[in-house]
């Protein structure tokens, strides 16, 4: 979500401002932040720091930051850097050229109004780019004990369909492939929409668009995932065979503490019934230790729930005390290196069953589309699989944003290594 923020920055300044790679370049730095942990928001403060010594053989440099450290921090971020030139929350991205307007002309804006209402945003694609991620909705109204999110990202509100529609149109009318719809929690898209709409819907929508070759979405709340949802995982060819569905704990003492609304038997029940009617489909999911009260015991159930669900992956977080939510007042918080060992010791677990996941794969052909030179291997290109395993192979720069069909050779504990088979490909080399 922050990555299509960012993204919405850039296309709403342009072409006043077009984005640059490399900082001596820059007239204006906007940093989009994070608050969901407090380790992003001293990131922030510190790369706000390093950014001093820029602005003073600079001066004309404007420097902003936004997001959702930016709504919590307001205020307090222009006192203590008199670097910053703007502050903006999660909901003033449309009204950017304003502020920066005002921040030439010498003033200090500061807005972070959670105004209702999405944009009908243009179409913020790329001719040429193959991937795009779509917001379909904005907020959250479920207040999980832990999170931030509902206080600095305001409520829950759907964006209408038919601009959704029209956006991914427009993106698949300029040669893109995949589309990611987006959302804290997609499953109560439609609420409060004048045209009343559920998110299979939205999502049969969408998939019979011409040229949609994968479907995606995030993020999806268990408690909500309902049983139409689970059966297109069997039925709609473009919907990519991955979910990514938060679980946060095993143990239903700390689910019911933590608000999330399904126990831990719930959770197994609705794995399950993904996994019949989609067998391939690979799960992953998010994982905090540490929530306030949280015993060994808790914690067993949590790293039993893992080996029950088989994860294909997943985002482990220490719980992290963040202002305003209900957790952070709780009594028995766990101590920082209590944390420190449960998630090692979860990390390692999900190690395990990440590798062996990986290594089911290999020695099938699988379709892969790629997204650019692989991290590892300047030589190399790496891509993902419809179940969204990172895949690495040598192969031509031409392939980027393409499909290639890839033979699966070797597992690693965070990606696969393949072999392009160049005469079996399903896209066309020239375009
Ligand atoms: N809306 C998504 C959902 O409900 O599943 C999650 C969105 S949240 C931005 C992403 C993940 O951050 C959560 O699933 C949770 O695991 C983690 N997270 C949120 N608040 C946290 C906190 N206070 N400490 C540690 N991890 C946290
Ligand atoms: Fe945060 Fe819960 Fe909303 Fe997800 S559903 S954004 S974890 S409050």
């Amino acid at each position: 979500m922050n990555v299509a923020d960012s993204q919405a920055m850039a296309q709403a300044l342009a072409p006043d401002y077009v984005l640059t790679s490399r900082a001596e370049d820059a007239d204006l730095f906007l940093i989009n932040t994070c608050a969901i942990r407090r380790k992003s928001e001293e990131k922030v403060k510190s790369l706000l720091g390093s950014l001093r010594g820029l602005k003073k053989t600079r001066p004309r440099l404007l420097i902003g930051v936004g997001g959702c450290v930016a709504q919590q921090e307001r205020e307090r971020l222009l006192a203590a850097a008199p670097h910053l030139d703007l502050v903006f929350g999660p909901r003033s991205l449309r009204r950017l050229p304003e502020l920066v307007a005002r921040a030439q002309r010498g003033e200090r804006p500061v807005d972070v109004e959670l105004i209702p209402g999405l944009p009908e945003a243009p179409c913020i694609h790329q001719p040429g780019r193959a991937q795009a991620l779509v917001t379909i909705m904005q907020g959250c109204d479920n207040f999980c004990a832990f999170c931030v999110v509902p206080y600095v990202r305001g409520r829950e509100e759907s964006r209408e369909p038919g601009a959704i529609l029209r956006e991914v149109a427009a993106f698949l009318a300029g040669g893109g492939l995949e589309v990611t719809l987006l959302g804290q929690n997609v499953n109560s898209y439609g609420r409060g929409l004048a045209e009343p709409i559920t998110f299979p819907q939205l999502l049969r929508r969408v998939a019979a668009l011409p040229g949609l070759t994968r479907l995606r979405f995030a993020t999806s709340h268990p408690r909500d995932l309902s049983p139409e949802l689970i059966a297109l995982f069997g039925e709609m060819p473009a919907l990519c065979q991955h979910l990514h569905l938060p679980v946060q704990s095993g143990a239903n003492r700390i689910l019911a503490a933590m608000n999330r609304g399904y126990t831990r038997e719930q959770y197994l029940d609705r794995v399950a019934a993904l996994r019949s009617a989609c067998p391939d489909i690979a799960l992953t999911t998010d994982l905090i230790v540490g929530f306030p009260g949280e015993t060994e015991a808790d914690f067993q159930e949590t790293l039993s729930l893992m080996g029950e669900a088989a994860f294909d992956a997943a985002f482990s977080f220490k719980y992290s005390p963040r202002p305003q939510t209900r957790a952070a007042s709780l009594p028995d918080q766990v101590p920082e290196a209590v944390k420190a060992a449960r998630l090692a010791r979860l990390q390692a677990l999900q190690a395990e069953l990440t590798l062996r996941s990986n290594a089911r794969l290999v020695g099938q052909v699988s379709e892969v589309l790629v997204e650019g030179a692989s991290r590892r291997s300047p030589r190399e290109l790496s891509g993902r699989l419809r179940t969204n395993q990172v895949v690495n192979f040598p192969g031509p720069p031409e392939l980027v944003g393409r499909l290639a069909t890839v033979a699966l050779t070797e597992a690693h504990p965070h990606s696969l290594k393949g072999r392009w088979l160049e005469a079996h490909s399903t896209w066309p080399l020239v375009a």
